[in-house]
């Protein structure tokens, strides 16, 4: 008789969206990876509804990179997965959003493949979509704009991977500009949008903590945005868009819980 050998599956790891916030914005799919999960490995954008629906007793491992404060380094995150997902645990790694919207989805699944681990990607709803239609933005509006622009305002500036957006062009481009992580530097962007000859008055709006109890937002201009986030005190996470397509925005809104959520006009 042959010896039967241990059955090990091979070992895989879901890259799971994790939605802008609310819990009610999950993937069938990425509930049912999060329910099933033994290690999560949660980027510190996932909204705590959204990590209560893991099993009692599965780990949770937080593996933060915000902007500014102590992160974990993106080797260490790789060496992590592979390590679990080595021991035949059923792993997930949970991002804000969508996996593959910045975030770093993509040199993570690139990672884990080298590795012989096989990824399942879980798309999730990006923040650059749920955020401005949480107050009646629908970014390509064809009435308005033939497209929309994802770009990052995080510039780079430690020789990394990637280049900066081209502010001038994108200003040039007709489209719809959804700026994430944009804050930090609202004051160039808008210069180097106004250089390449967007108008003062070309609305813009800022969504901060979108689909979470602490939902923020403001609608203005260009001009104004820089002035108008300091004086509301709007802090990251939040999503920038600047276009005619803001002017489509309800001025208040009800959330389906009947509270207002807090938004102002420019006067
Ligand atoms: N993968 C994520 C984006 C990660 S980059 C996604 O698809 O949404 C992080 C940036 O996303 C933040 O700086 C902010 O610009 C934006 N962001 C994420 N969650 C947000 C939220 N709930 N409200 C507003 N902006 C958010």
């Amino acid at each position: 008789m042959m010896n039967q050998r241990p059955h090990h599956p091979a070992p895989s790891i879901s890259l799971v969206g994790a939605g802008p916030g609310d819990p009610e914005l999950l993937t069938l799919r990425a509930l049912r990876r999060i329910e099933a999960a033994d290690v999560v490995l949660s980027d510190d954008l996932v909204d705590a509804r959204v990590l209560a629906l893991m099993k009692p007793g599965a780990r949770l491992i937080p593996v933060g990179k915000r902007g500014g404060c102590v992160s974990t380094e993106q080797r260490f995150i790789h060496e992590l997965m592979i390590r679990e997902a080595g021991a035949g645990l059923k792993v997930v790694r949970l991002k804000g959003g969508d996996p593959f919207v910045f975030g770093r989805g993509g040199e993570e699944m690139d990672a884990l493949r080298a590795a012989g681990i096989t990824v399942e990607v879980v798309s999730g709803i990006t923040a650059g979509i749920a955020a401005p239609a949480s107050i009646g933005i629908p970014v390509t509006d064809r009435r308005h704009a033939p497209g929309v622009a994802f770009v990052t305002g995080h510039a780079r500036e430690d020789g990394g991977a990637g280049v900066n957006p081209d502010w001038q062009a994108l200003a040039r481009s007709g489209l719809t500009l959804v700026i994430y992580m944009g804050l930090a530097r609202v004051e160039q962007l808008v210069a180097a949008l106004r250089a390449g000859g967007l108008a003062a008055d070309t609305p813009a709006a800022a969504i901060a903590a979108a689909h979470t109890p602490q939902q923020r937002a403001t609608i203005c201009s260009l001009g104004t945005l820089a002035a108008q986030l300091h004086s509301e005190r709007i802090s990251s996470p939040a999503i920038l868009v600047i276009g005619t397509v803001v002017n489509l925005a309800y001025v208040q809104s009800l959330d389906l819980d009947g509270a207002m959520s807090a938004q102002m006009r420019c006067a």
